[in-house]
């Protein structure tokens, strides 16, 4: 945390215009009115506010009346953001204030928080997800089927939950160690041998293994190892697939390190700076150039396959403006395919909600207009069971929530497939070891790591 409202003086009327016009700004110019309208005010005071922000230069005034942040601007506007994301999740999640009441709360109390406080709070939540995560840490897990990747063993070579962003609908909850330094968490040799073990569990079973997959706990590049446990699984003649962040492409010894890999994803949340900043909230060290010409090199010259996704958030990137800057960098990139992905398990932030249909439909066509990409929209709602599994249904249950939570209808399926009922995971639920959450009105399972 930098600042706030007591340690520069800017005022709370202030810090609302500029929070304003950073929301307004994901959607296109940025005028008055549309100013006026969502707080509330006359053009007069509008006009009044942005040119005392002018003068504090926090912003500029362009043509035809219009506004845009300068780079101080964005800084404290996603600053008042992030105070306002800590506060919010800390009522909900950690003091389990409803809703309605923590985003009011968080909105008023957003401007008169110390920085010490906020630095404070932001540790104890840290903590709090850590703890969820901690026990968690299986190297390797599944097979788990999914859409893109049939059936799949994960790869979990990174520790929970270390990662270069804290995005803000990450459904391992906010980073408690960020980091752009690549460093050395796991031996290959450690991961080949619990594979191995895994494939000839699976071989007794008569089951198929289509890739195995880095898709662990944080960003899977930031492994020093990565390069040299990739080529050590090769070894196993099946296919190695790598989903990133791409944060950290820029790095000669990471495209190096992701050569050998057969099919990798990439995610492109947005290409303009201020919106990457808010839904992924990076490294402060990271250069959002860099990382998108760190993708268009690594296109050239990877010959696996590579697929982009990109999270559609509500009201963050999910405007036509941001989707077509989207579809443009993806025409330079020629994915082989480009994914659209919504939240689909409870996010890091609680006031996270997805894209609503109408506008994946628009951005579907817009990628697939502007960039000739074969473009596919995953919502999670197809989401189907598959999993592989042992005799111990409830184990097998708590086994794939520890890797992510589990929808209501989708264990009802797999306990009706087993011929099962949920009476089995009663035990589970009693001692506290299964923990049922609520996200957009469905009911989900996850592992209390604490267990
Ligand atoms: S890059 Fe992935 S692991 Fe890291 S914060 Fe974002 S969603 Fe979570």
């Amino acid at each position: 945390m930098r600042s706030n409202s007591f340690d520069k003086r800017i005022t709370p009327g202030g810090e609302n215009y500029l929070k304003v016009i950073l929301e307004l700004s994901s959607k296109g110019k940025v005028c008055s009115r549309d100013i006026a309208e969502i707080l509330g005010v006359t053009k007069a005071s509008v006009s009044g506010m942005t040119q005392k922000l002018k003068d504090e230069g926090y912003i500029s005034k362009e043509k035809y009346g219009t506004v845009a942040l300068t780079t101080k601007g964005i800084e404290e506007a996603t600053e008042i953001q992030e105070r306002y994301n800590i506060l919010n999740s800390f009522f909900t999640r950690v003091l389990g204030v409803d809703k309605s009441t923590a985003a009011k709360d968080a909105c008023f109390i957003e401007h008169i928080i110390s920085s010490a406080s906020i630095k404070k709070i932001d540790e104890q939540l840290k903590k709090f997800d850590y703890i969820k995560n901690q026990g968690g840490n299986m190297i390797i897990y599944g097979p788990i089927p999914s859409r893109r990747l049939g059936q799949s063993i994960g790869i979990n070579n990174i520790p929970p939950k270390t990662c270069s962003y804290s995005c803000v609908y990450c459904q391992l909850g906010r980073t408690n160690k960020m980091q752009i330094k690549r460093q050395d968490f796991y031996q290959p040799e450690e991961i080949y041998k619990e594979i191995e073990v895994k494939i000839k569990q699976l071989e007794t079973k008569n089951k198929k293994v289509d890739y195995l997959s880095f898709v662990p706990d944080g960003e899977p590049t930031l492994d020093i190892n990565i390069g040299r446990t990739i080529k050590l699984l090769k070894n196993f003649n099946i296919k190695i697939a790598v989903i990133t962040n791409a944060s950290l492409l820029w790095m000669d010894e990471v495209k190096e390190d992701l050569m050998e890999a057969d099919w990798i994803s990439v995610s492109i949340d947005s290409v303009e700076e201020n919106i990457w900043r808010k839904i992924d909230r990076p490294h402060k060290k990271l250069k959002y150039d860099d990382i998108i010409n760190g993708i268009i090199e690594f296109s050239k010259i990877f010959k696996g396959t590579l697929v982009t996704e990109t999270m559609m958030v509500k009201a963050m990137n999910d405007s036509d403006v941001c989707i077509e800057k989207i579809a443009e960098k993806i025409a330079l990139i020629k994915p082989e395919k480009s994914y659209i992905l919504v939240p689909t398990r409870p996010p890091a932030e609680t006031c996270i909600e997805r894209a609503s249909l109408e506008n994946l439909k628009r951005a579907v066509a817009i990628i697939r207009g502007v960039s000739g990409i074969d473009v596919e929209c995953i919502t999670g709602d197809e989401e189907d069971d598959g999993f592989f599994f042992t005799e111990n249904i409830a184990e097998d249950i708590l086994s794939i929530a520890s890797v992510h939570p589990i929808r209501e209808d989708i264990v009802d399926k797999i306990l009706k497939k087993r011929d099962s009922h949920k009476n089995i995971l009663l035990p589970l639920i009693d001692s506290n070891a299964l923990v049922e959450y609520e996200y957009e009105g469905k009911k989900f399972y996850r592992r209390n790591l604490q267990k």
